[in-house]
């Protein structure tokens, strides 16, 4: 179930896992960016949490809506309002909920989704974190979230990212030398869908 606990665990998982693969995911972005995106990652989320261990928010949309401000203000690169945004649109659907049915939840995805789309002036195939948000996306609305593979999903997504031609952010600067990299957005996106796995356990 989809309880304000599991969802404040799925920003404190995913906080852990930023945390370790900080170094990685600037890493990844040194190929194809400008390095910056662990740090980016490490900093927004670990401020999220903060936030999260104050525990002033009583339903789900107000806690997930101050992680997306959160992130927003505290995170420089593109990733900080994208992740900020898609944050914000689902808390905008989570409003009032003290917990959410496998519909609500993916309501929130859905705005979520869009939110990125519409912000990054991205869609799917353009090597982003799009890529990961999208299949889970579709995931989740064809499979019981409780039951079902979805980091395995989140993870084939994100190694889908290594063939594909960046087409927006710094990455897309580097053309077709961009192939062969796997996109940092896409395996933060990765470590946030795995962190939610864990988080419904
Ligand atoms: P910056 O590129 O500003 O240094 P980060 O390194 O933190 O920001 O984030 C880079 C990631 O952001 C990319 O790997 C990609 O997944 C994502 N990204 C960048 N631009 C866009 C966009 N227009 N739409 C969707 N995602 C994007
Ligand atoms: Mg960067
Ligand atoms: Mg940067």
């Amino acid at each position: 179930e989809l309880t304000l606990n599991v969802m404040k665990r799925w920003l404190v998982t995913a906080d852990e896992k930023m945390q370790n693969h900080k170094e990685y995911l600037s890493e990844l972005d040194q190929a194809i960016g400008d390095g910056d995106h662990g740090h980016n990652m490490a900093r927004g989320f670990q401020a999220a949490v903060e936030n999260v261990k104050e525990n002033t928010e009583e339903d789900i949309g107000s806690l997930i809506k101050a992680a997306a401000m959160t992130l927003i203000s505290k995170v420089g690169g593109a990733s900080g309002p994208l992740y900020g945004t898609a944050f914000l649109k689902a808390s905008d659907e989570w409003k009032g909920k003290d917990s959410l049915s496998q519909d609500e939840f993916t309501k929130g995805l859905e705005a979520a989704v869009e939110g990125i789309k519409t912000r990054g002036k991205a869609e799917s195939g353009g090597k982003t974190m799009l890529d990961v948000w999208t299949p889970v996306l579709e995931y989740i609305q064809h499979h019981d979230i409780a039951a079902s593979d979805l980091s395995a999903k989140a993870k084939e997504s994100m190694q889908q990212t290594e063939n594909m031609k960046a087409e927006k952010g710094r990455a897309s600067y580097y053309g077709e030398e961009s192939i062969s990299h796997t996109d940092p957005g896409a395996y933060s996106s990765y470590l946030l869908f795995e962190a939610l796995a864990e988080a419904l356990d």
